[in-house]
């Protein structure tokens, strides 16, 4: 599958020197549809329709309110409620007539399901999900086919754990023949070269509290922990749509 090119936010991305490029994009990205679903978007019909069948999942929920837009979130649950309660309606009236000697626990397993349902997906997740495979297309591509893109991708401070599956994932849609596998060499040892130079920094970290290296330099390393993390979990996810 092609994916659309992404050329000029991935290279933006690029000279902005972040500790992951795809972490920093999909801050934006995130940023950008929050700003969308409480933006007019929310009264056009196409758009009503998925976030009452789909909704947000309880980061972007919480992402959404914490907004000074209530006006939208409000239009936005307002609709999603009535959706939800169309959904439960006959559950709730076997449950509210349910006799003795009945059996509940049929209908509260139903109600279960379709609120697991209710919950399961998230427009905002959905659409990170599809920016990231662009952006992920675009710096495989760029990889293959701009040395200068080569050179910054050598100098940067790399990509996060999070998000390598995904870029290594991209080489055999994004790159042909013995590109390839010279992307995989590439980008694996580049790997193993900046988590070698985490763990270093993070031990120079340790080594600083004791009080025999109170003179010492710190080597730039006082957040070489906070840097440690984001390498090892990215600063953005999202949900998985369930296939
Ligand atoms: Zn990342
Ligand atoms: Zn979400």
């Amino acid at each position: 599958m092609k994916y659309k090119l992404e050329t000029i936010p991935v290279w933006d991305a690029m000279h902005e020197d972040t500790e992951c490029l795809f972490c920093s994009l999909m801050e934006k990205a995130e940023r950008r549809y929050i700003d969308f679903y409480l933006g007019s978007s929310v009264m056009n019909p196409e758009t009503r329709v998925k976030v009452n069948s789909v909704g947000f999942c309880p980061t972007h929920y919480s992402a959404l309110s914490e907004e000074p837009k209530p006006q939208g979130l409000a239009l936005i649950s307002h609709t999603h409620l009535l959706e939800t309660q169309r959904a439960l309606g006959p559950l709730q009236d076997s449950l509210k007539h349910i006799k003795k000697g009945k059996r509940a626990k049929k209908i509260i397993e139903q109600i279960r399901e379709v609120l697991r349902s209710r919950e399961s997906g998230c427009l905002i997740c959905e659409n990170m999900e599809m920016t990231l495979l662009r952006y992920a297309y675009t710096y495989v591509f760029l990889w293959g086919s701009e040395p200068e893109f080569r050179d910054a991708v050598e100098k940067s401070k790399g990509i996060c754990l999070h998000h390598y599956p995904v870029v290594l994932d991209m080489a055999s849609q994004a790159l042909e023949g013995g590109q390839q596998e010279e992307f995989l060499r590439t980008i694996a040892s580049s790997m193993d070269r900046w988590l070698s130079k985490m763990a270093e920094d993070v031990h120079w970290q340790t080594q600083m509290y004791k009080s025999e290296n109170r003179d010492k330099d710190w080597r730039g390393t006082q957040d070489a922990h906070k840097r440690a993390i984001h390498h090892e979990t990215g600063s953005v996810r999202f949900i998985k749509k369930e296939s």
